[in-house]
């Protein structure tokens, strides 16, 4: 598009184009959007999307870019950058972060509040907004169980949703199926003290050292009901396997490394190989966790 329009509406917002998607996601794959930009708070971001909106210019909302894999031929339209919406504060019992807030930032905060109950998140290379989004979480543990509210722009109306109404389940929320931006949460939390908090994040960290090391989009396919897919992998005899420089990781089998400068189709290719063989073995029908971006082509189902 043409962005002088954009940067004219909104002068304090960044822009960077083109926008590339290896650059800016944790597997450091994809190829470019024309532009990203960065509204400097959630006020602006809602705004900047009902500009993009009203112009019918096609957007993507980009949070760390921790579980997408978007297509060697990048996303036409605009990436909407969250991560300078990033306040966070402390009001009461609740802990309210901007959609941009990473998880790293939130629990510093909270730390330094003595504020527990937020433990569970620590270590997940994510902003809020995507938290939110994914219903995201560990041990067992999701964000709808500490969430209190989520202000959202849904279908261009600013609403504040109580997570009852966020349509939560496993791995899945209403704003997948629904035309819905993050903008901020509040989040529960719990009246403790510095050293405990420091001391619980320092414990579940330790735990999660043992998760493979390289450029990746964490797992990529979803558990199935009282069955780890990363142990379904393993089983299958699939660690190790690799297209291109796509690879199955040897430590943890629902992870696929970037190990040398993969494409998006070859790790899709893998992906899609995994699926095949696992079902073929097993009789069992794995669905990614992870979304995909942009344009693919059916061919890389090896
Ligand atoms: C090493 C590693 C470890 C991980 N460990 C875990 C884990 O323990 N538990 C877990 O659940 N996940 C884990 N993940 C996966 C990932 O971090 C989560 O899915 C996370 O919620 C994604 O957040 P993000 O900000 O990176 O979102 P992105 O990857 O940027 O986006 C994911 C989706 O959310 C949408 N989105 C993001 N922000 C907004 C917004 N503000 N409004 C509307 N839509 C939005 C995007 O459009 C996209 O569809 C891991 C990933 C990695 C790389």
């Amino acid at each position: 598009m043409d962005f002088t329009d954009f940067t004219a509406r909104f002068p304090a917002a960044e822009t960077e184009a083109p926008f590339s998607f290896k650059r800016h996601t944790t597997v450091g794959i994809g190829g470019c959007a024309s532009l990203g930009i960065y509204p400097p708070n959630a006020g602006q971001l809602a705004d900047a999307v009902c500009f993009l909106k009203e112009k019918k210019i096609p957007y993507f909302v980009l949070g760390n870019g921790s579980n997408i894999l978007v297509s060697d031929c990048g996303f036409y339209g605009t990436a909407v950058c969250t991560k300078k919406a990033n306040a966070v504060s402390v009001q009461g019992g609740l802990l309210y972060a901007e959609c941009g807030a990473t998880v790293g930032k939130v629990l510093a905060v909270a730390t330094q509040n003595g504020l527990g109950g937020l433990e569970f998140l620590a270590g997940i290379p994510a902003t809020m907004g995507g938290i939110l989004f994914m219903n995201a979480g560990a041990q067992n543990c999701y964000i709808q169980s500490v969430l209190q509210y989520a202000d959202v722009l849904l279908s261009g109306r600013r609403v504040r949703l109580s997570a009852r109404e966020c349509g939560y389940a496993y791995k899945d929320s209403r704003f997948m199926h629904e035309d819905a931006v993050l903008l901020g949460c509040a989040l529960r939390v719990k009246k403790s003290d510095e050293d405990s908090v420091r001391k619980k994040y320092r414990e579940i960290l330790k735990k999660r050292s043992v998760l493979p090391k390289g450029r990746s989009l964490g797992c990529v396919f979803k558990n199935l009901p009282d069955l780890s897919a990363g142990k379904l992998i393993e089983d299958c005899g699939l660690k190790g396997l690799r297209c291109g420089g796509a690879v199955v990781s040897e430590k943890h089998a629902n992870f696929i490394i970037n190990d040398s400068s993969a494409t998006a189709e070859e790790y899709r290719s893998l992906i899609l190989r995994i699926k095949k063989e696992v079902f073929s073995q097993t009789g069992k029908l794995l669905t990614e966790e992870i979304r995909y971006i942009g344009d693919f082509t059916d061919a890389s189902d090896g």
